[in-house]
């Protein structure tokens, strides 16, 4: 019996559904027939898992982005903790990175019993400041006085061990689609011996100075959960120029076992990180659009771009020179300090626009306030940016009459709002 293909049948082309002005969603995987028609082949064959597809969108995956080996994994997270296991990092042990970012770049440090050292970020981009992380890095590696006032306030009292440098890597996250300034950061590593781990979770297709984001760590870590510019539902992938961290890479992700092995020999501490094949097919469906995606992204934004710029109580998007390429992952506008952003969010919703405060710093989150006593004013630039910035709706599959909705909602909303507050201003 030959199976029927109930994807060519019901779904001929993307399903596009009548276009909504109101409830347009925050964001949208984009998926088109092609897609479809990937994982429904492998759901017809014998292999869910360990087939041929995930092989394939490996090498695809590493060859986009210049690199020699590919390794996915079940989630972006899955992979940057493996690239902090293959770091040899461990209990006490410090990782330079960003307090604005999705908590998991912060997290898989915690997951070795190491120490997340936190440094302020550049206010244009919302990346870490290659400065202020020079800064750190010399004050710890040197045991300098100053160096006390990048750990956590909890940890401050805390003697250090004779003569040993705890500090370990750093570990830069391409914020919303933007680059890191390299460069800094590379000679830094370079001078005192620290390994970089990209979190490029935010950044497939980006480039700096001509140079794809991902390319530049030893190992760097993509995501694709389904609002990332591409996806596979849940997962992620690894990259790396090392043949031993590759492998390494394959073994943590598969229980531990040597892949030259019996299925049953452990020889190391593993996980069950594995990327199924429903997801590998999908990925390499993506990958494959991928030019097109950006494409469709840098258009909406350049959509909003163009309503929204010259409006004084909202900041754009800077995207800064040695950015060449910016792969958008969202729109996050910068709402003048007048404002009431947490208002205009309330408002929007009440107008069927979802919008979101992105990020809500890492380092005052409940769960690090309390173990490691952070309290706000510790990091001012990602607590003005996670106080003023406003993520609109984004998707590579918005239309320009959304846009278009949003924004017009958007400038009435500030405006009014504006106006209030002169009000209260002039009635004091
Ligand atoms: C999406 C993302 C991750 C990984 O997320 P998963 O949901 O685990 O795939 C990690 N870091 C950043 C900055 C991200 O945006």
């Amino acid at each position: 019996m030959t199976h029927e293909n109930p994807v060519s049948e019901t779904l001929p082309s993307a399903a596009v559904s009548p276009l909504q002005l109101q409830d347009v969603p925050m964001s949208s995987p984009d998926i088109t027939a092609v897609e479809m028609r990937s994982v429904y082949e492998v759901l017809t064959s014998p292999n869910l898992s360990m087939g041929s597809k995930l092989p394939a969108f490996e090498k695809a995956f590493a060859s986009y982005i210049r690199m020699k080996h590919g390794v996915g994994v079940n989630s972006g997270t899955s992979g940057l903790h493996l690239a902090i296991i293959a770091s040899g990092i461990g209990e006490g042990d410090y990782v330079i990175t960003t307090p604005f970012s999705f908590i998991a770049s912060a997290n898989c440090i915690l997951y070795e019993r190491a120490v997340p050292i936190f440094v302020d970020v550049d206010l244009r981009t919302g990346n870490i400041d290659p400065d202020r992380t020079a800064e750190a890095v010399e004050q710890i590696v040197h045991d300098l006085p100053g160096a006390k006032c990048f750990l956590p306030p909890k940890l401050r009292g805390r003697a250090r061990l004779a003569g040993k440098a705890p500090l370990k890597a750093i570990l830069p996250v391409h914020t919303f689609g933007q680059p890191v300034d390299m460069d800094p950061i590379l000679a830094l590593a370079e001078a005192y011996d620290l390994t970089i781990i990209e979190d490029a979770c935010e950044a497939t297709g980006s480039m700096y100075k001509g140079r794809k984001a991902g390319s530049f760590g030893k190992a760097a870590v993509f995501a694709f959960y389904p609002n990332k510019q591409m996806t596979t539902g849940e997962g992620g992938m690894l990259v790396t120029d090392n043949d031993t961290w590759a492998a390494l890479f394959r073994s943590l992700r598969n229980q531990g076992r040597d892949e030259f092995n019996a299925w049953l020999n452990h020889v190391r501490l593993g996980y069950n990180y594995r990327m199924d094949e429903m997801s590998a097919a999908l990925g390499l469906a993506q990958l494959k659009r991928i030019e097109e995606l950006i494409a469709r992204r840098a258009q909406v934004a350049e959509w909003y771009n163009l309503r929204l710029r010259s409006n004084e109580l909202i900041k754009i998007p800077t995207v800064v020179p040695t950015t060449t390429r910016m792969s958008w992952f969202v729109y996050v506008v910068r709402v003048s300090p007048q404002i009431d952003r947490d208002g205009l969010i309330r408002r929007l919703k009440t107008v069927g626009i979802p919008s979101r405060p992105y990020f809500s710093p890492i380092h005052l989150q409940p769960f690090y306030r309390e173990r490691f006593g952070y309290k706000p004013g510790d990091f001012p630039t990602a607590e003005y940016l996670g106080n003023h910035s406003l993520a609109l709706p984004f998707s590579s599959v918005m239309k320009e009459e959304q846009v278009d909705y949003v924004c017009r909602q958007l400038l009435r909303i500030l405006a009014e709002m504006a106006a209030g507050s002169k009000r209260v201003v002039s009635r004091a």
